[in-house]
């Protein structure tokens, strides 16, 4: 089944993996909804230049997935939702004796929280319409933990088992739930570390970039915001159908050590 003329919700999806995910949704022929906390020209500017390179609807919606209310009024106003890319995230570095409670919070509520919201809210949709598929971007730190993420880890562990839940709540119906665990990907989210690792490590920024975080993977690559955007495509098609549950590590090797 082609994805052309569905409809995907993807959160946070101004930057990243997650504009990356639109674009590739958009890119076959499906009707996106692009969504983050802000509501700049730049974002809805952002939706009409999608429009207009692919050739399809894309709207941008407002929703601030830290608010529970503001994730399930997102998935009411796109109306229709086939395809629900969990996709916002925020990360926060420190010991966790000194984590600020308003970061910890934060990121369980963006994170995690937020899937359950807009889960509960595109169900009801998928079954009227008989189909659907749940794709949550979770990360390697949902199957492996680092020191200094607690907030982080703890949310990408739960959303894992959010996933599996639904997975099997869905089982019978044709709905699937999965989630992708992607090692890292250069983006403003892991750009934003690297000042500070290479002022605590003495290091220069390229140093950090190779023996830090690259140190993880296996492959000694990034993952691809178009890597990710091909997976969630090959996760929302037919050949798919019996997949669901699963937490698929892209990681280039990360976990598998
Ligand atoms: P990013 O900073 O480029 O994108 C994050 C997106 O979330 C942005 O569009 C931002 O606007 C949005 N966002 C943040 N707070 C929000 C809020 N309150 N409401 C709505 N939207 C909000 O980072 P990214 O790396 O593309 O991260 C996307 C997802 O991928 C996150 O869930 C992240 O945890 C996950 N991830 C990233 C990596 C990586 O190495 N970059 C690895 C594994 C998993």
């Amino acid at each position: 089944m082609s994805v052309e003329g569905k409809t995907v919700v993807v959160t946070g999806s101004n930057s990243g993996i997650g504009l990356g995910v639109a674009r590739a949704f958009a890119g076959a022929g499906a009707k996106v909804v692009l969504n983050s906390f802000t509501d700049r020209d730049e974002d809805h500017d952002l939706a009409a230049d999608l429009a207009k390179e692919f050739g399809t609807e894309v709207r941008y919606i407002q929703a601030d997935m830290s608010k529970g209310d503001d994730a399930r009024a997102l998935i009411e106003k796109a109306g229709v939702c086939d395809i629900l890319v969990n996709n916002a995230g925020i990360q926060h570095v420190a010991p966790i004796d000194e984590f600020p409670v308003d970061k910890w919070n934060a990121i369980i509520a963006i994170n995690m929280s937020s899937a359950f919201h807009t889960t509960a809210a595109a169900l009801p949709m998928m079954r009227k319409a008989g189909w659907g598929r749940v794709i949550n971007v979770a990360s390697a730190h949902g199957l492996r933990a680092s020191p200094f993420k607690s907030a982080y880890v703890t949310a990408k562990h739960g959303i894992v088992g959010m996933t599996k839940t639904v997975a099997l709540e869905t089982a019978k119906e044709a709905i699937t739930c999965n989630a992708i665990c992607p090692g890292y990907v250069l983006t403003p989210l892991v750009e934003a570390q690297i000042p500070d690792t290479a002022k605590e490590y003495d290091m220069s920024e390229d140093e950090v970039i190779e023996k830090v975080i690259l140190a993880k993977q296996p492959s000694k690559e990034f993952v691809t915001v178009e890597q990710l955007g091909d997976m969630a495509l090959f996760l929302a098609s037919d050949a798919a159908a019996q997949l669901t549950g699963q937490a698929i590590a892209m990681d280039g090797g990360w976990t598998a050590a």
